[in-house]
């Protein structure tokens, strides 16, 4: 039975799922969802992520942590954590980086949270020669809060399902995926209206506005928060997404061969993603007890952390590789590409030194 036929039965049998039950079928169905059967990541999959675009950006990134943790006075053990590693090329570019400072690589132990066995396979292979030993989690959990926490997550909270809710002349309205006549999926809204704790610099709300909320996104950022502020760390948090508030508008997308698909059509087919929240993250993690910093354009960081001395080296180490560094550092960089779109938040605790790349 295909995915559509089985959601449609869930909806026969239980009413109308929401947003997020919906994008979590898709995503995460253990036989039919998109990353039990696909490997998105790369030319021949959906999409193209930084770390595959230059090793570049794992190696800035990896600085990065390296700079804070001895800015931390080098706690050890530690843990180095990084959330939806797709095919390890970035954890790989950064323990590049960390060879660099053995005392950090005695302090840590690695753990990669992934869901999928596909990838996680990638990712062993990838990471099979890695100087420390690669531990794996199904999902951030309870093993992983007892230490400093040295937090990696890029084009993660992307992925992770969100709730859409509709102002009408009742309030908001929760956007349900349902059944239409000729029983196909289709959005509906919920009959009853719930009260929403929106920002105040959203705006007022009109009818027809659509206000996005990803809780699990909320729960995930204030565990690690919460991590952060009691044993001490730092989190780095890369993805595509709004920087102030919000404000309304649908931002759930679906992508298959790197081209926009429709989001209800051929659910396990393509990969649903929508806009970050970073307003909603960085208000989380400060609640619990952390500091945030950012978000800071991805482009500006990436310039701060010396991407132009690095991409120099990296060119005169290569010099026939001298064109396509100059062209993944413009497509990092640019505003027209992933510069100003793809933005990163840093989660340390109170009292650290200011993180670099946040001035
Ligand atoms: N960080 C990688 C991959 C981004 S794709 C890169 O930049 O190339 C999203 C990644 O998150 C994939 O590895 C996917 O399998 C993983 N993922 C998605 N939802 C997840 C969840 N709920 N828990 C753990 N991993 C998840």
């Amino acid at each position: 039975m295909s995915l559509t036929e089985r959601i449609i039965r869930i909806i026969e049998v239980h009413g109308p799922i929401s947003v997020a039950q919906f994008m979590s079928i898709a995503l995460h169905d253990p036989m039919h969802g998109y990353y039990a059967r696909r490997d998105p990541i790369g030319s021949s999959g959906d999409f193209t992520t930084a770390p595959e675009i230059s090793q570049i950006f794992g190696e800035l990134l990896g600085a990065w942590m390296l700079q804070v943790w001895r800015e931390q006075d080098a706690p050890s053990p530690a843990r180095l954590v990084e959330l939806g590693p797709g095919h390890g090329t970035l954890m790989a570019d950064v323990l590049r980086m960390a060879k660099l400072d053995p005392e950090f690589l005695s302090s840590i132990q690695i753990t990669l949270v992934e869901t999928s066995p596909r990838l996680r396979k990638a990712q062993a292979e990838k990471l099979k020669d890695a100087p420390v030993t690669v531990y794996w989690a199904e999902r951030f959990d309870d093993t992983l809060t007892d230490r400093p926490l040295f937090l990696l997550a890029n084009e993660f909270f992307d992925a992770l399902p969100i709730r859409q809710f509709v102002q009408t002349e009742y309030g908001w309205c929760e956007r349900m995926v349902g059944l239409d006549r000729e029983r196909n999926l289709a959005f509906a809204l919920a009959p009853s209206s719930r009260a929403l704790d929106i920002p105040a610099g959203c705006g007022k709300p009109r009818a027809g506005d659509i206000y996005e909320a990803s809780p699990i996104s909320e729960a995930i950022t204030g565990q690690i928060a919460a991590v952060i502020a009691r044993h001490g760390g730092a989190a780095l948090i890369v993805d595509y997404g709004y920087g102030a508030n919000s404000g309304f508008g649908e931002t759930l997308q679906a992508v298959a061969g790197h081209k926009f698909a429709s989001v209800l059509q051929n659910p396990g087919e393509a990969d649903l993603s929508s806009h970050v929240d970073f307003a909603a993250l960085a208000r989380t993690a400060e609640n619990a007890g952390a500091k945030t910093y950012g978000p800071v354009a991805q482009g500006a960081l990436l310039g701060e952390l010396g991407i132009d001395i690095r991409a120099e080296r990296l060119a005169s180490a290569n010099p026939e590789q001298a064109d396509n560094i100059a062209a993944a550092v413009k497509r990092l960089r640019s505003p027209e590409q992933m510069g100003t779109l793809f933005k990163a938040l840093a989660i340390l605790p109170k009292g650290a030194a200011r993180p670099p790349g946040f001035q």
